[in-house]
């Protein structure tokens, strides 16, 4: 009979992002850390057979990340202010988001956000982010694209002290989220798109 669920032990090919290969992999129930530092218990990933780095998540937990992230809709807005390159970047960037509940912008944001989050990491993103002076597309076109964002309480607090930190403003503040473009803040585009 074919089972219908995936259950811990059962095995999977993945195409793995920290390997960058396509990967044997094994599923289980494990913790699964959403962007804005919920832990959504019991999720059923595969992981890689080579590095166990989690490289998929499985349907029939989709409803959890689900939940957990209505959970969190309880959310302050604010709108931001953008130049239309700016917003094609985020567009390009995050191209498969659009079928989540947050637009491009907001999974940049709450990407950046998240390694902002890490202690050992925020005063070197910090400067990366105020070091992006220079950058052309920063420049170019009209802020002419207003935004909605949406985020949760941690978050915006979170947000309070970066720009307080930076001395940039929300709207200059997610201009730049937009341009800091490396792997760390990828995965976390990454972990965004998998449902
Ligand atoms: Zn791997």
């Amino acid at each position: 009979m074919k089972k219908n669920i995936r259950q811990p032990g059962d095995k999977t090919e993945v195409i793995c992002e920290e390997c960058q290969a396509v990967r044997k992999a094994t599923w289980n129930y494990d913790n699964y850390l959403l962007d804005d530092g919920t832990v959504v218990k019991e999720v059923m990933l595969a992981h890689c057979d080579v590095c166990g780095a989690q490289a998929g998540l499985a349907q029939q937990s989709s409803y959890l990340i689900r939940n957990a992230r209505e959970k969190n809709k309880r959310r302050d807005r604010t709108t931001i202010t953008l130049s239309r390159p700016l917003r094609d970047l985020a567009e390009t960037r995050v191209f498969k988001a659009g079928s989540s509940s947050m637009s491009a912008v907001e999974v940049i944001l709450l990407s950046v956000l998240a390694v902002l989050r890490e202690p050992d990491r925020r005063e070197k993103y910090l400067l990366k982010i105020k070091t992006l002076e220079d950058k052309k597309l920063l420049k170019s076109g009209t802020y002419s694209e207003r935004l909605p964002i949406r985020f949760n309480r941690t978050t915006a607090k979170l947000l309070e002290e970066v720009t307080a930190a930076t001395k940039l403003s929300r709207s200059e503040f997610v201009r730049r989220a937009i341009l800091l473009e490396d792997n760390l803040v990828n995965e976390h585009v990454r972990t965004f798109t998998l449902v």
